[in-house]
């Protein structure tokens, strides 16, 4: 199946991930900052640029398949990391590896958003989000920083999906498929986290979710490994909504 690099396999989604494409038969080199083939602290430019050389290191330079998973929550009360892992840990490790997958056999990368992306549109207007498109770090860090309400997790995971959409040409024309899945609320140590996290807590609870569940990572994998794997040859600059048709409810007329 080819060799796949996989960043947040540690726990949760990228957890379930791994353990699905390794039973697809895919080689999997993991990278987090624990429990993982290239340990690495996605916060940090230099760490991000030694992950995308140590992965490169063990397959040779060349990649088959991208999964970028690694985010944190808003709960964990650090807005300048959020802003670093969720935006630049996805676009620098994009960026990395393209070169690696354009050499790779029928490649593909997907990238975790979230479906709260979308749930408040007047976020992705932000300033905070055109510094993380803008690609300036420091000034993004700055901002969400100063941000005091709880909108930087989305406004990062806007940002994602945008620069997801915002490459489909280039790698399309290269010859990479490159698609997002947005996740509405999934059991994973992250949620169950946010949910005791005072306000948070109340932000989750209150969102809708149409099949009335939480969802499982296995479920998300399975949709991961279609957009990864050859019967999804035509998706490409898609972002695919896992979320138990919490995003429909709240914008039934928006797609
Ligand atoms: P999780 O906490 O179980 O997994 C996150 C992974 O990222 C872990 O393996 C963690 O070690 C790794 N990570 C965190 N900070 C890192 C850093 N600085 N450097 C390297 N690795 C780091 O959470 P999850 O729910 O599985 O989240 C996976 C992705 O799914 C995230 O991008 C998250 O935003 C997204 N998501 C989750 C939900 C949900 O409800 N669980 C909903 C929408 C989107």
């Amino acid at each position: 199946m080819g060799i796949i690099a996989i960043s947040g396999c540690a726990t949760g989604i990228g957890a379930a991930c791994r353990q699905r494409l390794e039973a697809d038969g895919y080689e999997v080199v993991g990278i987090d900052i624990k429990s993982a083939e290239v340990v690495a602290d996605l916060s940090r430019p230099e760490e991000r640029a030694a992950a995308v050389e140590q992965v490169l290191e063990r397959t040779g330079g060349t990649l088959d398949r991208l999964l970028l998973c690694a985010g944190l929550g808003g709960h964990i009360g650090d807005n300048a990391k959020v802003a670093s892992v969720n935006y630049f840990g996805v676009v620098d490790l994009l960026g990395g590896f393209f070169p690696a997958l354009r050499k790779g056999a029928d490649p593909s990368a997907v990238v975790i958003c979230s479906n709260s992306a979308q749930i408040a549109p007047q976020l992705g207007e932000s300033p905070l989000v055109a510094a993380m498109l803008a690609g300036d770090e420091d000034e993004a860090r700055r901002l969400a920083d100063a941000d005091t309400g709880q909108g930087v997790y989305m406004m990062s995971k806007n940002a994602v999906g945008r620069a997801v959409r915002r490459r489909s040409l280039e790698w399309g024309t290269a010859g990479v498929r490159l698609n997002a899945v947005a996740p509405g609320p999934v059991d994973t140590p992250l949620l169950r986290e946010g949910l005791e996290t005072p306000g948070d807590g109340d932000l989750i609870r209150a969102f809708k979710i149409p099949v009335g569940r939480y969802g499982t990572p296995a479920e998300v994998a399975a949709t991961v490994r279609f957009l990864l794997g050859p019967e999804a040859a035509f998706v490409h600059g898609a972002v695919w909504y896992v979320d138990g048709g919490a995003d429909a409810n709240v914008r039934p007329d928006s797609f």
